[in-house]
C-alpha cells in the first residue's frame, strides 16, 4: 500500500497520536536507508524546536537512524536555518539533516523536516520514493556492528558566526534600539545575542523557551504581536523583529510600531541586493511592489505557487539572486537554499544603517499597494471545482481578461489583481485583492467575493 506521509513542507501531525515514538523512527530509519544508497551518506545533523514533544520525537529519530547505520550527530534545540546551514556548509562533516519542528502550527502538533545533502529540504519527487520505501518496508536495518554511534554537535554556533559576517558590526553612537520577540522558540537562545554583538541595545520579549508558548502563539501574524507593535512604541524603539516557532521567519515591526508585511520586506532586500537583470523569485500572492523594485533595475520577477519549496526551486533553475514569501521567509541561495529567518533580521539592520534612515522612513520610499485578504468555507472536495468554476466564469463573461494560472486563478485588473486559491491546510479558500487605492482593493475585493459565492452555491 503506498500512502501520503508528506504535507507541503515535511511530515507533521500531532504528537503521539500520529507522530509516535514508533512511526518517526521508522520514518528516520527510512530516510537513513535513503541516503545511504544514493549518496553513501552516513552523517545525519539533528536538530529540534522546543516544543513538549520535540525531546520523544528525537530521540525515536535518532534510534531510526542508528539502526539504518546513520551517525547522529545531535544539535539540541537550534533553528531550522542553522541545521541547513550546516549541512549545506561542509565545514564539518554533515551529509544531511533532520530538523523536529512544528514551525508555526498549534502546540499539540509537531513535524519533522529531511534535508538534502545539498541543504535544500526534501519534496517532490524524493517525498515519493521515502513514502514507498516505507509503505513497502523496503529498507535494511545495520548488523550489530554496524549500528551508529551519536556525537554532540552545535549547529547554532555555526550559524551564529555566518550572520555575524553577514551582518555589520555598529558603532556606540549607530546602535539601535531593537526589540526582539523570539517568541518561545528555537531562535530564543541566538537570534538575541547575535544582533547584541552586532552593536545593538537588545530588549527582548518571550525568549525563553517554552512548549507552551504562555507568551504567544508561534505564528507571527498581525494579531500575534500586539504586545510586540505595542513595546516597540511604548520604548520608542527602532525596530521589532519577531521569529516563528522553528526561526526560519522573521516579521518587523517598524520605528513607528506598525507591523510591516513580508512582502515589503522582501521588496526593500531584493532592492537591495538586485543589480541590473538580476532574478528574484516570489509566490503568485506576493504584493505588485516587488514589480516596481524589478522595474527600476531592469530585473525580472518570476512568480510560483505559494510555498518556500517552489520559491526554492525556481530560485534554483533560474539561478535567482533571492527568493521570499509574503510570510516573512526570505532565501539567500548563495547562503541558505531555505527560509532564514536569522539572516534577514542581519541584513534588515544592515539596510537601515547603510541607508541611516528609519524602516518606516524606507517603506514610504515605495509605492503604496493596498491589500485584502479574505477567506470563505469550503469543503476540500469542492475545491477544485471551484477554482475551475471561476476560471470558467471569468473567461465567457470577461474575455478579454488576464488569467494567470501559476496557483489558483489570479486575474490582473487595472493596476489591482484578484488571486482565488484554495487552501489545503483548512478547509476554506482565499481570496485575495490588492489595488493602488484602498477603493480599488474593496471593489476588487467585492467582485472576487460575490464570483466565488456565487460559483460555490451552484457547485453544493
Ligand atoms: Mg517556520
Amino acid at each position: 500500500m503506498v500512502g501520503k506521509l508528506f504535507g507541503t513542507t515535511g511530515i507533521r501531525g500531532t504528537a503521539n497520536d500520529f507522530l509516535t515514538p514508533e512511526f518517526c523512527s521508522k520514518i528516520a530509519c527510512v530516510f537513513g536507508n535513503y541516503l545511504n544508497e544514493k549518496f553513501n551518506a552516513k552523517n545525519i545533523l539533528v536538530g529540534t524546536d522546543p516544543r513538549t514533544s520535540s525531546d520523544m520525537i528525537k530521540n525515536a529519530v535518532i534510534s531510526g537512524l542508528l539502526s539504518a547505520g546513520c551517525d547522529v550527530y545531535d544539535s539540541g534545540i537550534t533553528s531550522t536555518p542553522s541545521i541547513q546551514y550546516a549541512v549545506k556548509e561542509k565545514i564539518y562533516k554533515f551529509d544531511a539533516g533532520i530538523m523536529i519542528t512544528g514551525s508555526h502550527i498549534p502546540i499539540d502538533r509537531n513535524g519533522i523536516k529531511f534535508f538534502m545533502p545539498d541543504g535544500n529540504e526534501v519534496y517532490g519527487k524524493i517525498e515519493e520514493e521515502l513514502e514507498n520505501i516505507y509503505f513497502g518496508d523496503k529498507f535494511k536495518r545495520a548488523s550489530w556492528n554496524e549500528i551508529g554511534k551519536i556525537y554532540a554537535a552545535d549547529a547554532g554556533k555555526i550559524y551564529k558566526e555566518m550572520l555575524l559576517r553577514e551582518g555589520i558590526k555598529v558603532s556606540k553612537e549607530e546602535k539601535l534600539t531593537v526589540i526582539v520577540d523570539t517568541g518561545h522558540g528555537a531562535q530564543s537562545y541566538i537570534m538575541p545575542l547575535v544582533l547584541r554583538e552586532l552593536g545593538h541595545k537588545i530588549i527582548t520579549l518571550n525568549a525563553q523557551m517554552d512548549g507552551f508558548f504562555p507568551g504567544r502563539p508561534s505564528e507571527t501574524d498581525k494579531k500575534n504581536l500586539e504586545n510586540l507593535m505595542k513595546v516597540v512604541q511604548t520604548l520608542n524603539a527602532d525596530l521589532g523583529v519577531a521569529f516563528d516557532g522553528d526561526g526560519d521567519r522573521s516579521i518587523f515591526v517598524d520605528d513607528k510600531g506598525k507591523y510591516v508585511m513580508g512582502d515589503i520586506t522582501g521588496a526593500i532586500i531584493a532592492d537591495y541586493l538586485m543589480r541590473e537583470g538580476d532574478i528574484v523569485v516570489t509566490g503568485i500572492s506576493t504584493s505588485a511592489i516587488i514589480d516596481y523594485v524589478a522595474e527600476k533595475h531592469r530585473g525580472r520577477i518570476i512568480r510560483t505557487k505559494v510555498g518556500a519549496a517552489d520559491v526554492v526551486g525556481a530560485i534554483m533553475k533560474n539561478n535567482a539572486v533571492f527568493g521570499f514569501e509574503e510570510n516573512g521567509g526570505s532565501i539567500f541561495p548563495t547562503l541558505n537554499l531555505g527560509r532564514e529567518g536569522g539572516l534577514t533580521a542581519v541584513k534588515i539592520l544592515k539596510i537601515l544603517h547603510d541607508k541611516k534612515k528609519k524602516l518606516s522612513e524606507i517603506i514610504a520610499d515605495y509605492p503604496k499597494f493596498y491589500q485584502i485578504k479574505e477567506k470563505i468555507q469550503c469543503k476540500d472536495e469542492l475545491k477544485n471545482k471551484l477554482t475551475l468554476a471561476i476560471k470558467e466564469r471569468i473567461r465567457t463573461e470577461y474575455n478579454d481578461a488576464k488569467i494567470d494560472e501559476t496557483d489558483g486563478v489570479k486575474i490582473l485588473s487595472g493596476s489591482g489583481w484578484i488571486l482565488f486559491r484554495p487552501s489545503w491546510t483548512e478547509e476554506i479558500y482565499r481570496i485575495f485583492a490588492e489595488g493602488k487605492t484602498e477603493s480599488e482593493a474593496e471593489e476588487l475585493i467585492e467582485f472576487g467575493r460575490r464570483i466565488a459565492n456565487e460559483e460555490l452555491n451552484k457547485l453544493v
